[in-house]
């Protein structure tokens, strides 16, 4: 089966690349020489999730999905939530982490969770699936591997960051992990009908 994994970022790609079982036959928008923007219109993570999928589904033809991710903290009532990439208004991550950084100084409850949505898209049905991560904001920057907040955000039982752990480590435990787990299980179980 063709499934086209709609997004534009290297990052979420590669990562998800690593978490899916090589039998399946997944699609990127480089074999459909999309590059352009997608409009991130929705006031929620499933409603850009949707948007994404539903714009691949349209250009490809085959099942499709796409995550939407980001970052809440509480104490900042839920920023940057689905405008994680977008938070600093220069989409540098730098910018993005030192603008929470700047926002949580003197802030003691540093609770967030990472959030990912997946929706997939066929002839038949839409479906949506979702991990969270929990953990603490830091208060510096640790770390140099993955992308995002990952050199901020110290999960759960962990005294290091996403970008102090390795990337399998990462892998086991993230919000996309969790998520692409449940997604994983369903395309086993239902074996979707496509076009
Ligand atoms: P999206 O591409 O619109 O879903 O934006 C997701 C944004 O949330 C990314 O640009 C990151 O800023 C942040 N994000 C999502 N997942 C992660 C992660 O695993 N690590 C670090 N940042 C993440």
């Amino acid at each position: 089966m063709e499934i086209l994994l709609a997004t534009q970022n290297t990052h979420k790609k590669d990562e998800i690349l690593a978490m899916l079982p090589s039998n399946l036959n997944l699609k990127t928008f480089n074999d459909y020489n999309f590059e352009g923007d997608i409009e991130e219109t929705g006031l929620t993570f499933e409603e850009n999730a949707f948007i994404k999928a539903k714009f691949g589904y349209d250009l490809s033809g085959i099942p499709c999905f796409a995550d939407d991710s980001g970052l809440v903290i509480e104490a900042l009532n839920g920023e940057p939530g689905i405008y994680s990439a977008r938070y600093a208004g220069t989409g540098s991550f730098d910018d993005n982490i030192a603008k929470v950084l700047s926002n949580m100084k003197n802030i003691t409850d540093r609770k967030a969770y990472f959030i990912s949505v997946i929706c997939w898209v066929n002839n038949k049905e839409v479906r949506y699936f979702e991990g969270r991560v929990y953990g603490t904001i830091s208060n510096s920057i640790l770390g140099k591997h993955g992308f995002g907040y990952d050199p901020i955000f110290v999960p759960e039982g962990y005294s290091n960051s996403f970008a102090e752990i390795s990337a399998d480590e990462k892998n086991r435990i993230s919000h996309r992990a969790l998520a692409l787990d449940q997604f994983k299980k369903f395309i086993n179980e239902n074996n979707p009908i496509q076009n």
